[in-house]
């Protein structure tokens, strides 16, 4: 009779067989990862994207390894990422109607002069011309927008236990986006990210026309105001 001492050598064999196999997959799949991603920085076109989180979000610490070695920063990854996640849930959030959609901006992006109180839903916001967001909130609610200025990181969570969007906008710095996304992601929100072109605490910057262009998804041109009718895509 076979006792588990016999078989004991055949069992160790095997687990180091799988796991031989299982290095060897996840490089194999790393290397293909690597190829797509530096594809997608230099043609800014995301090929088999499902295939491209999946794995980045599986294979995060070895890819980060893998991409410093190959000069990819890790800039550049939480780019792909945040690229990734907007190319999936567009078509989604192109479906959602503009009543269930809410936009999340960060306060650094008001001017350092900005005169606006804070209240319960955020900074209110008094359009006293100093910065981009007077202009751009009274377009976007006009549109149906639930438009709010953050001001701290528990607000988002709030505003969405009280107006439960399907899907939200939200501006910040790469790692916020990244945080952000991912915390959309347990509230099963559908989320676009728009990464600020400056970073810092004070007088942040976006590409308002990105913003535009991600808003006006899905929207009827009829009901685009005329100062935006250039953005539709
Ligand atoms: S436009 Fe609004 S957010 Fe910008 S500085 Fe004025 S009050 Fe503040």
């Amino acid at each position: 009779m076979t006792s588990f001492f016999d078989l004991y050598p055949h069992f160790i064999s095997l687990i180091g067989e799988i796991t031989v196999l299982f290095v060897l997959g996840c490089l194999v799949c790393g290397f293909i990862l690597l190829f797509l991603t530096i594809h997608a920085i230099r043609s800014g076109n995301l090929l088999f994207p499902k295939f491209m989180r999946a794995g980045l979000i599986f294979l995060e610490g070895m890819m980060r390894g893998l991409f410093k070695l190959f000069g990819v920063e890790d800039q550049e990854f939480l780019r792909i990422m945040v690229t990734l996640q907007n190319t999936l849930n567009r078509k989604a959030f192109t479906a959602t109607p503009v009543s269930q959609r809410a936009i999340f901006v960060p306060q650094c992006l008001r001017s350092g002069a900005c005169p606006a109180n804070l209240h319960e839903e955020g900074l209110n916001c008094r359009s006293c011309g100093l910065c981009q967001i007077g202009v751009a909130r009274p377009l976007l609610e006009k549109i149906g927008y639930k438009f709010f200025i953050v001001p701290g990181s528990s607000f988002i969570k709030r505003m969405v236990k009280r107006y439960r969007p399907k899907a939200i906008i939200g501006i910040g710095c790469l790692i916020e986006i990244k945080e952000g996304t991912e915390m959309a992601g347990q509230l099963n929100l559908i989320s676009m990210g728009i990464v600020t072109s400056r970073d810092g605490c004070v007088e942040t910057a976006v590409n308002w026309d990105e913003v535009y262009e991600v808003a006006l998804l899905g929207i009827d041109p009829k009901d685009v105001p005329h100062e935006l009718q250039q953005y539709i895509s």
